[in-house]
């Protein structure tokens, strides 16, 4: 039988909680003498409000539960402190954790001086009940932590081995729904005493700046850790932040579903990259992933500016990969792609990182096998699938920009990297045809004639009725060519006519295309094609 008052610590019972200024006096203070409170001060000297009135009210309507079962804590993380501090006989009890797992159960019981025992998930990274049934009986065991969906495997344990255990064991069952908001299940409805659950507001609500967590359990349960928390927590910026965010449900759910959607596509094109395993189904807003050599991906993945969380230890050679946005998650793909790619041919590289975009270029001048590009403006990386394709060139662009006030940046830096990534790929331009021209057309009539001569140079003569096509200015098509020129250091000379600015600007993207083809080839003299003795 589940008996609060048995498993309490006994100075916990005998405690009195610390009385705050704000406690002892209900009454409407019209002048606040009594916290020594500096009455100038920012516009925060006053201590926030203990009782957290407001956030109780908003978060039991978001969550549809009762504000009398609910207690915040600074993260999840410190709610995990205050069980194991209102339950644990340091030197004596012990609570049950099943690894893998979040690391924090086990540091804060080693910090509480309370024993920590494991039981491993079974091979499906579920808990095997049988096994654990003979531990329930332990009357020092006081605490089981069960992480579901659990971090790091991703997959929710099932409910109805977790309803087992509450129901075999006196003690209590934790379990951790820091990630519940990316599946359908949760345990929060359910009114079991001596179920606690935990839910974090960094996930899914996006605020993990703020450090709020939330438990949510059997009130008697909640009363003995309100005595043990210190008074003001959760501080004033905290609770304001939050009761923000609760009141924006719809937000909320649309960044989740989006989130979600990316994990599916995500799960679906990552056992299509040479060198990964496995990827583990997940209920969480991350994917593990079992690579040939995680080590390796872990390296190149951080020397492109990609941070993961090497897992190794836990579940062998696995990386733990956050779902981030659609442009984020395709950075990943493509150089986790470029693991693949053969590395040999001529290939040049840019990354250009401003206050206004974040670009990453790679060519191979010889390999047209990889090309993927993702702007976030569609008719600009229709335009650059028409570069590799007809160019029959290596290309992958990744460019995350400030769309929020134009394409203008994306595409003109996007051109920018393009041009040094060239540049890279030519070297000393020796053995290259370094001329390209061209005469196609659909309605329209299009010449590029190129010169990787060197020095920058645009001519123009092209114009369009148009002021955008799809989602592109169309004054930004001579941009574009401007700024390649610029840094990739070549002569461009180019002319269109035609009545459809859809064709014509196409057309004259295939026809750089084709010029850059032209001129790029290697001839079979190796030399150097100027009598300057140097390009
Ligand atoms: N529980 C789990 C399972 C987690 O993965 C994390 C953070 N990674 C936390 C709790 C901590 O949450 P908080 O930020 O609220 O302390």
């Amino acid at each position: 039988m589940f008996d609060l008052e048995k498993l309490i610590r006994p100075n916990i019972k005998g405690l009195k909680p610390y009385q705050s200024a704000r406690d002892e006096f209900s009454g409407l203070a019209e002048v606040s003498l009594d916290a020594n409170e500096n009455p100038f001060g920012f516009g925060l000297n006053r201590y926030p409000d203990a009782n957290l009135t407001d956030l109780k009210k908003e978060f039991a309507a978001f969550r549809n539960v009762d504000s009398n079962r609910l207690i915040f804590g600074n993260g999840s993380d410190e709610l995990i402190d205050l069980l194991i501090r209102a339950f644990c006989e340091p030197g004596q009890d012990r609570i049950l954790i099943f690894p893998p797992t979040f690391g924090m159960y086990e540091v804060c019981g080693n910090i509480n001086n309370v024993e920590v025992q494991k039981q491993n998930l079974n091979e499906d990274f579920q808990i095997d009940i049988e096994s654990v049934k003979p531990k329930l009986n332990d009357s020092n065991l006081k605490l089981i932590f069960v992480c579901s969906p659990n971090n790091p495997t991703g997959n929710s344990i099932h409910r109805e081995t977790i309803l087992e255990i509450t129901k075999n064991f006196d003690g209590i069952v934790v379990v951790d729904e820091a990630y519940s908001d990316f599946t359908d299940s949760s345990l929060v409805s359910e009114q079991i005493p001596n179920l606690i659950v935990i839910q974090t507001f960094s996930k899914a609500i996006g605020l993990a700046g703020i450090r709020l967590g939330v438990g949510i359990g059997n009130t008697e349960v909640i009363d003995v850790l309100n005595k043990v928390k210190p008074p003001y927590n959760v501080n004033a910026l905290t609770q304001q932040k939050a009761i923000e965010a609760l009141k924006r449900p719809d937000e909320i759910k649309k960044q989740v579903s989006i989130l979600v959607e990316e994990r599916k596509r995500m799960s679906q094109t990552l056992p299509t990259i040479e060198g990964i395993r496995r990827v583990y189904s997940s209920d969480t807003n991350f994917l593990l992933v079992e690579f040939d050599d995680a080590q390796e991906v872990y390296n190149t993945l951080a020397e492109n500016g990609i941070v993961v969380r090497d897992r190794s230890k836990q579940v062998a050679n696995t990386l733990r990969i956050t779902v981030g946005t659609p442009e984020e998650n395709d950075r990943l793909l493509s150089v986790l792609r470029e693991e693949n790619y053969s590395t040999s041919g001529r290939t040049g590289e840019c990354l250009r990182s401003t206050s206004e975009t974040q670009i990453l270029v790679k060519i191979n001048l010889d390999d047209p096998s990889n090309s993927h590009s993702n702007t976030g403006i569609p008719f600009f990386d229709h335009m650059l699938d028409q570069i590799a394709r007809h160019g029959a060139i290596g290309l992958n662009i990744q460019t995350k920009g400030d769309l929020q006030i134009d394409p203008h940046h994306s595409i003109e830096d996007t051109a920018l990297a393009l041009g040094t990534a060239f540049d890279n790929a030519l070297g000393e331009r020796k053995g290259i045809e370094r001329y390209g021209f061209l005469l196609p057309m659909d309605d329209s009539l299009t010449q590029v004639a190129i010169d990787f001569g060197g020095r920058p140079w645009l001519e123009w003569e092209a114009d369009f009725k148009a002021t955008h096509v799809g989602d592109m200015p169309t004054e930004m098509v001579s941009h574009f060519f401007k700024s390649f020129s610029d840094t990739a250091r070549c002569n461009l000379n180019i002319k269109a006519e035609g009545d459809n600015d859809h064709h014509k600007i196409e057309s004259i993207f295939k026809a750089f295309a084709r010029a850059l083809k032209m001129a790029v080839r290697k001839d079979e003299s190796g030399v150097l094609p100027s009598t300057k003795g140097v390009l």
